[in-house]
């Protein structure tokens, strides 16, 4: 028997409405027993957790692994080390792979590449992803994709979508839709506003994502079929979203952590990290993400981590290619930018980063119940640190945040059982908030 022993931490479980100091014990993979005070025996490895939170290991809904086709940003293995440095435990990857996710056996290539974690494949709505002609959906289905997405591209063809996710519904896995009016993003590189003025950049109003949320919304209530609108940036993507769930109508959201954290003014540096799609919004949007991730009309934090080369993004602003790494910046950039501030609980980031998008994706994640697979992160919450590009461990180091200080870092990821990993630079050297954190508050027992 493997036995791990998880001590000493303040396990929040949001599935089994738990808060409190329990140990948790873990054998042969799976969640054995939780109670104040266990005792290992000889055989038991201890994780030494005091001071720490312990928490369902965390669900990333929306990465993109790049492979097949460009293993030099980064592949299915060196994505799910970033993913286990970020606490992450599963993601579910996108098909805009070259080629794209469209059959059964690239589906099954991406659940059988080696992984230190649980990488889920999500496939292609339209073959090649080019809009025109649906996948073999069951067939994809079955041979183990858990939703249906042409991200990095909209679906532009109404009827296509329609159909879509009338077939969804029968296949019984979620539309994961990119929502992005061609017509209106044209050739725009960032937010329209001031600040697109201000920087002579071409811009992407806020009513290009807005009315193809309203669209899909529309299409989701005539199907009656799951719909989750990937990275919501908007006012209005989330006004759209609340009146929807209001209405019934079965329609859930992301969000992504530079949408609570930087805003269109910051691109005014030109640096091209801050080149996403869409792109980085205003002070206002980012407020009204806020109000949403509180009151549950987002229902998912995820990273959109998307690597690229240097020399790609060491372009002009025009020319860089959209997207930021993200896994590894996850954790630390909800806790300082939403947790800390006071704008949401613990309890509700892990809710939004772990437990609501496991339910959506519906894989086994999400909970340590007793008996469940044992996915754990434990965390330092108030361990003080900048974050440096040595630190990250993707291939691809294309983040806006290098030099940026934040509070809360990752001591230990646990994915089915086995420390996936697990923090070795505990040194006294990082600027840790002594004044306050109690004493003796890591030490790790092998
Ligand atoms: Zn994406």
């Amino acid at each position: 028997m493997r036995k791990l022993l998880i001590k000493g931490g303040r396990l929040i479980d949001p599935d089994t409405r738990t808060d409190e100091h329990l140990d948790l014990l873990i054998v042969d993979g799976v969640v054995a027993e939780r109670a104040p005070e266990l005792t290992p025996d000889d055989d038991t490895r201890v994780i030494e957790a005091a001071g720490a939170i312990v928490t369902p290991g965390l669900v990333d809904m929306h990465v993109h692994l790049r492979e097949p086709g460009r293993e030099d940003e980064e592949t299915i293995e060196s994505g799910s080390r970033a993913a286990a440095h970020g606490g992450v435990t599963a993601v579910a990857a996108m098909p805009n792979t070259e080629p794209a996710i469209d059959t059964a056996s690239w589906v099954e290539f991406v659940r059988n590449r080696e992984s230190q974690i649980m990488v889920y494949p999500i496939a292609a709505i339209t073959k090649d992803r080019a809009g025109e002609t649906l996948t073999e959906m069951a067939e994809l289905a079955a041979a183990g994709a858990v939703a249906f997405s042409d991200d990095g591209s909209p679906v532009v063809n109404p009827s296509i979508m329609r159909r879509a996710l009338e077939y969804s519904t029968m296949v019984g896995l979620p539309i994961i839709s990119h929502c992005e009016e061609l017509g209106l993003s044209g050739r725009g590189v960032m937010h329209e506003g001031l600040a697109s003025t201000m920087a002579g950049l071409r811009p992407i109003p806020a009513a290009a994502e807005e009315i193809a949320v309203a669209r899909d919304i529309i299409l989701a209530k005539m199907t009656g079929a799951n719909l989750h609108i990937a990275h919501v940036s908007t006012e209005g993507s989330v006004e759209l979203v609340r009146r929807a769930k209001d209405d019934g109508i079965a329609v859930t959201c992301e969000t992504c952590p530079h949408y609570f954290t930087l805003t269109d003014d910051d691109v005014r540096s030109y640096d091209t990290h801050l080149k996403v799609n869409p792109p980085l919004r205003s002070a206002s949007d980012l407020a009204a993400i806020k109000v949403g991730l509180a009151d549950g009309t987002i229902d998912a934090i995820s990273s959109d981590h998307a690597p690229h080369s240097l020399e790609e993004k060491q372009v002009e602003f025009d020319a860089a290619p959209p997207g930021m790494t993200g896994l590894e910046t996850l954790l630390p950039l909800t806790l300082t930018q939403l947790v800390q501030p006071g704008t949401i609980t613990l309890e509700r980031a892990v809710e939004l980063m772990s437990t609501d998008p496991a339910s959506i994706l519906r894989i086994p994640h999400g909970s340590l119940a007793v008996g469940a697979p044992a996915d754990v992160t434990v965390f330092d919450p108030d361990w003080a640190w900048e974050i440096t590009e040595d630190w990250f461990v993707s291939k691809s180091k294309n983040s806006p945040f290098t030099g940026r200080k934040v509070r809360g870092r990752v001591t230990h990821t646990v994915s089915r059982g086995e420390v996936v990993f697990e923090e070795t630079d505990l040194n006294e050297g990082d600027a840790r908030d002594e004044g306050e954190r109690e004493p003796d508050v890591l030490s790790v027992h092998v």
